[in-house]
C-alpha cells in the first residue's frame, strides 16, 4: 500500500504522531485514491508555532515584494506545467467533470500569477493635513494566518486564499477539506520546490471539530480565513473570539436567477442550466432558484426539463460526461433528503429526484439533475442550501416581486437577471442584496474582481485588490517635517 500522504509543517512533511489516516474517496465509483495522515489539534499548535516564528522572528514579512512575487510566480509556472495532473486530481477526488477541473486549474495559475503580481503594486496612501506633517498609510501583512476551505474546488479554493495572504506577507497554515485533501498535498510539495522559507506555508489535514477548531481557537493565530457552511462559519466565529484575532468567512447562498419574459430565450435556459447543474450543484453561488416571469413559465420549463433530461451523467473522467457525482455518500444522502423533503412539502419534481445507478454508476454517488415546480417561498427547498442537483422553480408577475422574491432568504451571495431591457437590468440588479450579480449570464468570476457575499453568506471579499487587503492591516504613519519642540508645557 501507497505511504499515507503527510503534512508539511515547518519545512518537513510530518504524519500524525497517533499514526491516525484517512483513506480519500473516488466519488465515481466509491474506491480509494489515497490515505492521507489524519492531523489533530496538537498538529495545528505545532504548524501555528512554526508559522509564528517564520513571521515575527525570521523576518517573512519584511521580505521585498519582489522576491515573494518571484516564489509565486514560481508556482504558477510549475502548476502550469502539471496542469493536467492536477485537473485529474480534482476530478477523481471531488468528482466534477474533467472540463470543469482543467478550468479550476487554468484559474488557479491566474490567481497566483495575478496576486504575484499585484505584490510589488503601489498600495499606500498619502494625506494633505496641515503644515509641516505628512501623513500617510502603510499596508503591512496581519501575521500567522489559518485558512480554510471546502471540497468543491479543492485546489482553486486554496489559491484564493493562499496567493494573496503569501503576496501580503503573512506566513500560514492551511487546511483542506478532509474529503478532497490530494491536491492540495501536490500543491504544498510546489511550496517547497520553488523554495519558500520554514514554517512560510504549512499544510495541515485532518476533520474540522478538532484540526479546523484549533485553527479557529488558537490565540497565535492573528486572522481566520474560512470558506464552508454558513453554520460552520458561526462555529468558526465562536472559536475566534478568545484572541479577537481578524475574521473572514465565505458562506453558503441561495442564489436568485430572474428571468423577464423579454430575455433572449434559448441564452436564459442555456445559463439556467449551467446555474444550478455546473460542478453537480455544489457550488456557493449556484442559482439554484430560478425566478420566471409567470408569462413565459410554460414555454422555459418545456425547454428546461427537455435538456435538463439530456444532461450526461458520468464519472469525471469520461470525456463525454457534462455532470459528475456528488462529493461523497454522505452528502449525496442529504441531497436526497432535501429531494424527499420536497416532495412532502408539496412541491412537485418536474424531473430527476433519483439517484443514479444503472450503467455502471451503481458504485458511485451520482444524483439526477432535478428540478422542483409549484414551490412555495416559505418551503426549505426554496429556503435552505441543498448544494447539489436541485433547482427550485417560483413565479413572479411584475419586476417588484422579482426583486421581493429574490431577496427572501437568510443568504445574500449571488444573483442574476435575464432581460434585453438594460435600463430594467441595472434597476433589478441593484436592488439585489447580494455581493456577486450578473446579468444576461450566470458564473462568470474573475481573479480581479471581488467575491463575497452580503446577509449571511459571508464577512469580507476574497480576490482582486479586496481579496488582497483582507489579508493586510492599515497603519497611519504622521512625519513631522519641522523637528522641533512644540512648546506644549512652560516649564
Ligand atoms: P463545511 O462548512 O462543512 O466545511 C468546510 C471546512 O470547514 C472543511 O475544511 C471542514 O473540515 C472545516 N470545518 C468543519 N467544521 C469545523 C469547525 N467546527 N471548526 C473549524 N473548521 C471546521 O462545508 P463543506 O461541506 O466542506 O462545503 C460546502 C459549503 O461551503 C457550502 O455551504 C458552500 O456554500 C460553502 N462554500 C462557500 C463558498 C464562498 O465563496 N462563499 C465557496 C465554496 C463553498
Amino acid at each position: 500500500m501507497a505511504q499515507a500522504c503527510k503534512m508539511f509543517i515547518d519545512g518537513q512533511w510530518v504524519a500524525t504522531a497517533s499514526g491516525e489516516t484517512r483513506e480519500i474517496i473516488n466519488p465515481a465509483d466509491g474506491k480509494g485514491i489515497g490515505t492521507v495522515t489524519e492531523g489533530t489539534a496538537e498538529d495545528v499548535k505545532t504548524a501555528v508555532a512554526a508559522a509564528k516564528r517564520a513571521f515575527y522572528e525570521d523576518g517573512w514579512w519584511d521580505t521585498p515584494a519582489a522576491d515573494r512575487a518571484r516564489l509565486l510566480y514560481r508556482v504558477a509556472d510549475r502548476l502550469e506545467e502539471r496542469a493536467e495532473e492536477f485537473a485529474r486530481l480534482d476530478t477523481m477526488d471531488n468528482g466534477k467533470p474533467l472540463r470543469e477541473t482543467e478550468d479550476d486549474v487554468a484559474d488557479t495559475i491566474s490567481c497566483f500569477r495575478y496576486y504575484a503580481g499585484l505584490a510589488t503594486k503601489p498600495h499606500g496612501q498619502t494625506y494633505e493635513v496641515s503644515d509641516p506633517m505628512q501623513s500617510m498609510v502603510v499596508r503591512e501583512p496581519v501575521g500567522v494566518c489559518s485558512q480554510i476551505i471546502p471540497w468543491n474546488y479543492p485546489l482553486m479554493m486554496a489559491a484564493w486564499k493562499l496567493a494573496p495572504a503569501l503576496a501580503a506577507g503573512n506566513t500560514v497554515v492551511f487546511k483542506p477539506s478532509e474529503l478532497t485533501p490530494l491536491s492540495a498535498v501536490k500543491l504544498f510539495e510546489i511550496f517547497e520546490e520553488a523554495g519558500f522559507p520554514k514554517g512560510v506555508t504549512n499544510l495541515v489535514l485532518g476533520p474540522g471539530p478538532t484540526v479546523g477548531n484549533e485553527m479557529a481557537s488558537n490565540h497565535d493565530v492573528d486572522k481566520v480565513a474560512f470558506t464552508g457552511g454558513t453554520v460552520t462559519g458561526r462555529k468558526i466565529m465562536e472559536a475566534s473570539i478568545g484572541n479577537l484575532k481578524k475574521v473572514s468567512l465565505e458562506l453558503g447562498g441561495k442564489s436568485p436567477n430572474i428571468v423577464f419574459s423579454d430575455a433572449d430565450f434559448e441564452t436564459a435556459v442555456d445559463y439556467a442550466l449551467f446555474g444550478i447543474f455546473a460542478g453537480q450543484g455544489q457550488i456557493c453561488s449556484a442559482g439554484s432558484r430560478l425566478l420566471l416571469e409567470e408569462s413565459i413559465y410554460d414555454k422555459f420549463m418545456d425547454r428546461l426539463v427537455e435538456r435538463a433530461k439530456k444532461i450526461k451523467v458520468g464519472p469525471g473522467l469520461d470525456p463525454g460526461t457534462e455532470m459528475g457525482p456528488l462529493v461523497s455518500e454522505a452528502h449525496m444522502n442529504k441531497v436526497l433528503d432535501y429531494i424527499r423533503i420536497g416532495q412532502e412539502e408539496g412541491a412537485r419534481l418536474a424531473c430527476g429526484g433519483k439517484r443514479l445507478q444503472s450503467n455502471g454508476l451503481d458504485q458511485g454517488y451520482f444524483v439526477e439533475p432535478t428540478i422542483f415546480v409549484d414551490t412555495k417561498p416559505d418551503m426549505r427547498i426554496v429556503q435552505e442550501e441543498i448544494f447539489g442537483p436541485v433547482l427550485a422553480v417560483q413565479t413572479f408577475k411584475d419586476e417588484e416581486e422579482a426583486i421581493r422574491l429574490a431577496n427572501d432568504t437568510i443568504y445574500g451571495l449571488a444573483g442574476s437577471v435575464f432581460t434585453e431591457d438594460g435600463a430594467k437590468a441595472q434597476r433589478v440588479i441593484r436592488k439585489l442584496r447580494a455581493g456577486i450579480t450578473w446579468i444576461n449570464c450566470y458564473h462568470p468570476t474573475y481573479n480581479e474582481a471581488p467575491w463575497g457575499g452580503y446577509k449571511q453568506s459571508g464577512i469580507g471579499r476574497e480576490l482582486g485588490t479586496f481579496g488582497y487587503n483582507e489579508y493586510t492591516e492599515v497603519k497611519q504613519i504622521n512625519v513631522n517635517l519641522q523637528v522641533e519642540p512644540l512648546g506644549w508645557y512652560q516649564g
